[in-house]
Parts: structure tokens; sequence; C-alpha cells
């Protein structure tokens, strides 16, 4: 196999990605200036270096000291609420509108309809892990924020049916943005009055 057909198989590894455009991709590095594919090269290797998950809320964040934590679990938040929010993207959405002083955590994906098995797509687990470890922080909410779709309800759905046990028992209440915004709705593309909208109306 040459190094084209290698790198293209590489590409095709990427989400969204088929044989013909990972294939342009390979051929795009060819033309380039050899100094644009070295600097891609050594930032692609610096990454998974530089950049740690917060065992927090597990976020990507680059990694500067030997906390574990990333600055967002670690500044003075509100800690009485906890978002629960899809991906990283969408954590940063939230953060750019300044809507929300609360804590967060990334769900790592949402579950596919009719998934059998829905606990192996998201972080279930680690957020009910969160959860009992936040109560002595004095959390009293956890706010559900995923994109309005039959993806995104099919996950709040299951979410909600794992937390509530925990969470009645605890005395945390769930709500989700859902009322907020309207169907189609990803939280990632939301802008900042749209966000404040759907947290205002939250439910
Ligand atoms: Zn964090």
């Amino acid at each position: 196999m040459s190094n084209i057909d290698t790198l293209a198989q590489l590409f095709m590894k990427f989400p969204g990605i088929g044989t013909r455009q990972a294939r342009r991709f390979v051929y795009f590095l060819l033309m380039q200036d050899p100094r644009y594919v070295d600097v891609l090269a050594s930032e692609i290797t610096a990454l998974k270096k530089n950049i740690a998950q917060c065992t927090g809320c597990f976020r990507f964040y680059p990694h500067v000291d030997t906390s574990t934590l990333c600055g967002v679990c670690i500044d003075d938040a509100d800690s009485a609420t906890l978002m629960v929010v899809e991906k990283d993207t969408d954590l940063d959405s939230v953060r750019r509108s300044g809507s929300y002083a609360g804590r967060y955590f990334i769900l790592g994906g949402t579950i596919p309809v009719l998934e059998k098995d829905p606990a192996s797509k998201i972080r279930i687990r680690e957020l009910l892990e969160r959860i009992e470890g936040s109560v002595a922080d004095g959390l009293t909410e956890i706010i559900l924020a995923f994109s309005v779709n039959p993806e995104g309800d099919f996950t709040r759905d299951y979410v909600i049916k794992s937390l509530t046990p925990l969470t009645s028992q605890l005395g945390i209440a769930i709500t989700t943005l859902g009322r907020g915004l309207s169907t189609g709705t990803e939280l990632e593309y939301s802008d900042g009055d749209t966000l404040r909208h759907a947290l205002k109306n939250r439910g």
C-alpha cells in the first residue's frame, strides 16, 4: 500500500469522511508547501501531549500544571447547578453566551434512537458519580441542555430515567432547555440570546 492509500485510510476514520473525501485530503496535502505539512504533523503530535481531559467535566483543555481539573471546574462558578451538554463545542457556546454561571458536565455524545446499549454511548456512570460527588458542594439542580432533535430527545429521556432514582433520593431537580428552544435547534450553533431565553424558560 502506498502512503496515499495509508493516509487516506487514516482520514476515513474522521467523522463523516468517506473514501473520496479522504483521498482529496491526501492530494490536498501533496499540493501544499512542505512547511505547512510539517506544522500540521507537529501540531497533531503535540495535541495529545499538551491537551488533557478534565476529570471533573470531561472537557479537553490545555494542560499546564499537575491539576487534573480544567479552569472551568476550579473557578468560582456556582456549584448549585450542573449543566449536562453533549460535547465540548456546546460547552464553549454556552460559556460564550455568558448566560450561565454554574458547573458543567460533558456527556460525550448522544444515543441513537433504538440503540440497544445506550449506556455504552454516553458517560452515564461518570455523570452519576459526578452528581454523588457534588452533593457536598450544594448541588440542587441538573440542567439537561441537548440539541432539540429525535436523538437529543431520546438521550434526554434516557438520562432522566437513569438519574431519577439518585436525584429524587438526594432532592436534586432535573430541568431541560427543551421549552425554550425550537425543534431542530443545535446547541452548538445557538446564539447568546437564544441560550439566555432557553435558560430562563427551562423547566
Ligand atoms: Zn472541567
